[in-house]
């Protein structure tokens, strides 16, 4: 609960909520009722796995002035509630990440792959450590004995980069740069275009490519064109093998929690087995972190995480909308 604005309707933020996210409030109509109003605003979120932090952007969203409180109440899967409450602003009551992640529900393991950006701690762990961790674990389950040297696609892959030459003792070297400024095109590109643009994200480091045979980490392998565009650029740099390791598990499920994810039919591990998928991209050897292995990371924590785009295990499944009803024609 948080003391917050009470006039939903009149709250162009509410609209933004997703659906199982209810903002409700009372006492905003009583017309007999003239003295100044104390009101609650109230944020209900069932069967996400991310309700709390949903229960929090609702909150933010209903408050409109200086609040006197806020808090979130969640029920754990032994059915256990737990509550975090505060004095202030919702941002004040919350501004230290790990109360809001000591609320018990499952959480997404998708944040500490590729969501949040590595400086964040979520969950109450920094992202860029489990992320060297990753990176670690990958060049365990799968070296590349005679490689030369270990770059990241930046900047997504930097930090599994790092753990994985930690690992292995292969050199790590920005291989790769990346242009920032190169925005997105709204222009549908032709082949040739969509050559250039690449050329344009991704600039290559000849004197650290040329001859070489290179390890490429990257955080996580969605539709695939990233990285066959990549391996492309390395060759045509002067690579002489290119091994792309991915510091995640294949993404094989679409996310029904509200990620902009492709389709399940756009995921090239969907639709392809590991070495389809090498060929598809071009390289000369292709890893995955295995989702055992990302479990072992977690430890007995893994369990609390939704991990559905790896193992299409959805902790909560989606209500469909009741069918029409039938109409008999007369
Ligand atoms: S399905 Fe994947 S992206 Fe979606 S909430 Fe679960 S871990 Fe995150």
């Amino acid at each position: 609960m948080a003391k917050a604005r009470n006039d939903v309707r009149n709250n162009a933020g509410a609209a933004l909520l997703p659906d199982r996210v209810t903002p409700f409030s009372y006492g905003a109509d009583d017309e007999s009722d003239d003295h100044p109003r104390e009101e609650c605003g109230l944020v209900g979120v069932v069967g996400h796995p991310d309700a709390s932090s949903l229960c929090y952007l609702g909150l933010q969203k209903l408050q409109h002035r200086g609040e006197e409180g806020a808090g979130i109440v969640a029920a754990g899967g032994d059915g256990k509630l737990k509550s975090v409450t505060g004095l202030g602003l919702v941002a004040d009551v919350f501004g230290d990440p790990s109360r809001l992640a000591s609320l018990p529900g499952p959480a997404a393991i998708g944040h500490h792959i590729y969501f949040s950006l590595p400086n964040s701690v979520v969950f109450s762990h920094d992202v860029h450590e489990r992320r060297t961790a990753f990176g670690r674990a990958l060049a365990e389950e799968s070296p590349a004995p005679g490689a030369d040297v270990v770059i990241p696609v930046p900047d997504s892959g930097f930090y599994a980069a790092l753990g994985f030459s930690r690992q292995s003792g292969l050199e790590f070297q920005q291989g790769l740069i990346r242009w920032h400024y190169s925005g997105r095109s709204f222009i549908q590109p032709t082949q040739a275009s969509g050559a250039l643009a690449v050329k344009l994200k991704w600039a290559p480091v000849r004197g650290v490519i040329r001859g070489k045979s290179v390890v490429v980490v990257d955080d996580s392998l969605v539709r695939g064109t990233p990285s066959s565009k990549i391996v492309r650029l390395l060759r045509d740099a002067g690579a002489r093998e290119v091994h792309m390791r991915i510091a995640s598990p294949p993404v094989v499920g679409s996310c029904l929690y509200g990620i902009d994810t492709p389709s399940d039919g756009e995921l090239i591990s969907n639709r392809m087995d590991l070495e389809g998928v090498r060929r598809e991209i071009g390289s000369d050897s292709l890893a995955f972190l295995s989702l055992d292995k990302l479990h072992g990371i977690y430890g007995e924590e893994a369990g609390d995480y939704c991990d559905a785009c790896f193992s299409r295990k959805y902790p909560v499944l989606p209500t469909l909308p009741e069918p029409a009803a039938e109409f008999e024609e007369e």
